[in-house]
């Protein structure tokens, strides 16, 4: 499940900054890679920063596994792979460099999708693929 910043109740609370871990469940059609799918749910780990103009800076990282053929040798196989995140988020509409967010709470979903997006490998290969690709 992912979860909201409650910006205004958290700047009422003076509270600037904080951490969030949770996990969620990745949509399958992000992934294009033939035969392989991911293994598990998507793993976050975030810390936020509410700045005095209520922007807010979102980073940190997602962590998750692919599992099936390898793309080259289609030989089963499985990757855990990590990727960055960096979001910036503005009170309002989307300026489409930055996200917005209304209504005083910040819906994660968005940046997640574009970190997975972003974090996606274009195919999948095994150890000795891998290997035989850096000699
Ligand atoms: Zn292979």
């Amino acid at each position: 499940m992912i979860p909201e910043i409650d910006v205004r109740t958290l700047t009422a609370r003076k509270i600037s900054e904080g951490t969030l871990a949770f996990s969620f469940e990745p949509e399958a059609d992000l992934l294009e890679i033939p035969y392989v799918q991911f293994e598990g749910a998507v793993k976050a780990e975030l810390t936020y920063r509410i700045f005095e103009d209520d922007s807010v800076e979102v980073v940190g990282r997602i962590f998750f596994a692919l599992s099936g053929s390898c793309s080259r040798c289609l030989k089963e196989t499985r990757k855990e792979l990590t990727g960055e995140v960096d979001g910036f988020f503005l009170p309002g509409e989307s300026d489409g460099e930055n996200y917005g967010y209304v209504g005083g709470k910040i819906s994660l979903s968005e940046l997640m999708r574009d970190s997975l997006m972003f974090a996606l490998p274009s195919r999948l290969l095994c150890d000795a693929c891998t290997q035989w690709e850096n000699e």
